[in-house]
């Protein structure tokens, strides 16, 4: 599955207490880290975003997003997409949709390859193929999709 970012925001919306601003080192420059990882990164707001990263009423109004998300219309956007960290950049929030026969969906499969779905079924089904596939593996997805496929699944 082809990804693409609808530039929505949800990903980033709990992010605050991940990419921490350590130092703020000129207008739009930053020294940050990624919690997670323990990355160090700097930061550069990226210039057609300067504007709407000045803007902060609605990161005061979400004190749990990432310092770096703004509004923009319709889109909710990270305004140092050049210089984000690699797990951000890479994010993929959905590389498989998982439907029964008929046509219901029943889960979603991250980029890094985690099962959302509250269907115990497909669950087990899921924690069954993990036995036998690496996440590490190259064509991980594929054989994913191709265990979920034999187990009844419509996978796109
Ligand atoms: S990666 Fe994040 S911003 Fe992009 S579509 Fe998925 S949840 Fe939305
Ligand atoms: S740096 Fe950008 S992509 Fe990463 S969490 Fe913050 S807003 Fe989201």
């Amino acid at each position: 599955m082809v990804f693409s970012c609808k530039q929505c925001g949800t990903c980033c919306m709990y992010m605050g207490d991940y990419i921490e601003i350590e130092h703020q080192i000129g207008e739009f420059e930053f020294e940050c880290s990624s919690v997670s990882t323990g990355t160090p990164f700097l930061a550069r707001v990226d210039e057609n975003k300067r504007a709407i990263f000045s803007d902060k009423t609605w990161l005061d109004e979400h004190s749990t997003a990432c310092r770096f998300l703004r509004p923009e219309g319709n889109l909710i956007r990270c305004t140092i997409h050049e210089t984000s960290p690699a797990q951000c950049k890479y994010y993929r929030c959905v590389v498989m949709r998982v439907f029964n026969r008929d046509g219901t969906l029943l889960g979603t499969v991250t980029g890094n390859l985690s099962l959302h779905s509250d269907n115990r079924k497909l669950r087990d089904c899921w924690e069954e193929a993990e036995l036998t596939i690496s996440h590490l593996s190259a064509d991980a997805e594929t054989q994913f999709q191709k265990a979920l496929e034999a187990y009844g699944y419509r996978v796109e």
